[in-house]
């Protein structure tokens, strides 16, 4: 067995300028390739724990180690996890009015690339050829960023970005929530192709529901109570939630923390 992409070991994170402490010893272990989803009932952490892989300065690490490639990757800035290769697709996208998708693309991408000048002939190949894979019309590149989308437009716009720069980890949070049948199966055909594409990716989903699961089948499935990592499994850990809840974890949890 390789080494594990990222390795969290009892990773512990409290809110930067109160004394609020969120996640509570998270261990977890991604090989390349793999797909995890981690689940958990509203405010067990889950938005926060990408938030921490991704730097976030909202968040202070308060305790515990988190390994990308086998490098520390607490220390780095969000833009140095970026160059890494970790992608953040966040739960709630920002508008960017006036800046074409296009044009945030390239600069992304030039951000990327540092000092050496982006192609810009190379970059119109990869958007086409992006766009084309996820079947998009190449029209949609000349859209303000996020202005006016729907919830489903938003998710094709983040999907596209991840298929253009290409990340070894995507960190998706919530990805499904707020979204219809149609934006839900945009993402996962999305993430789908991606994987088909570059079977190498590394994914981890964080979701709230099981109906993402249907469509882009985890490989192992985590759940998250007040901060820790309570169960791990396979995907049929994912449909028993969908069936019992989180009650049983959140019982024994209360109990422990008081
Ligand atoms: P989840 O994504 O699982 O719903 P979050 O990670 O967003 O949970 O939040 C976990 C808990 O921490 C929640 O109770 C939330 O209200 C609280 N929290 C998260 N970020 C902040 C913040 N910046 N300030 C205050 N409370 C926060
Ligand atoms: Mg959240």
């Amino acid at each position: 067995m390789s080494a594990p992409i990222l390795k969290i070991e009892n990773l512990q994170a409290k809110v930067a300028d109160e004394d609020l402490q969120i996640l509570r010893g998270v261990d977890l272990e991604l090989n390349a390739g793999e797909i995890h989803a981690i689940m958990g009932p509203n405010g067990s952490g889950k938005s926060t724990l990408a938030k921490v892989l991704a730097g976030h300065p909202g968040y202070e690490v308060t305790g515990g180690t988190a390994t990308f490639e086998g490098e520390d990757i607490l220390e780095a800035e969000p833009d140095e996890r970026s160059q890494a290769g970790i992608f953040l697709a966040f739960q709630y996208p920002v508008d960017i009015p006036g800046v074409s998708i296009a044009n945030f693309l390239r600069t992304a991408l030039q951000a990327h690339a540092g000092d050496e000048e982006l192609d810009l002939f190379e970059f119109q190949d990869l958007l086409m050829e992006k766009m084309d894979l996820l079947d998009m019309d190449p029209s949609f590149a000349e859209r303000p960023v996020n202005d006016g989308f729907s919830g489903g437009e938003k998710k094709r716009n983040e999907i596209l970005q991840m298929a253009c720069l290409q990340p070894k980890l995507a960190l998706m949070d919530e990805t499904d929530s707020g979204l219809d049948i149609d934006a839900l199966q945009i993402v996962a055909n999305g993430v789908n192709k991606l994987r088909e594409d570059n079977p190498e990716m590394t994914v981890l989903l964080i979701t709230h529901y099981q109906r993402l699961l249907n469509y882009i089948e985890p490989d192992f499935v985590h759940v998250i109570v007040q901060g820790r990592i309570v169960e791990s499994g396979g995907p049929e850990l994912a449909l028993r939630l969908e069936d019992e809840g989180y009650a049983t974890w959140q019982s024994e949890v209360t109990e422990e923390v008081g």
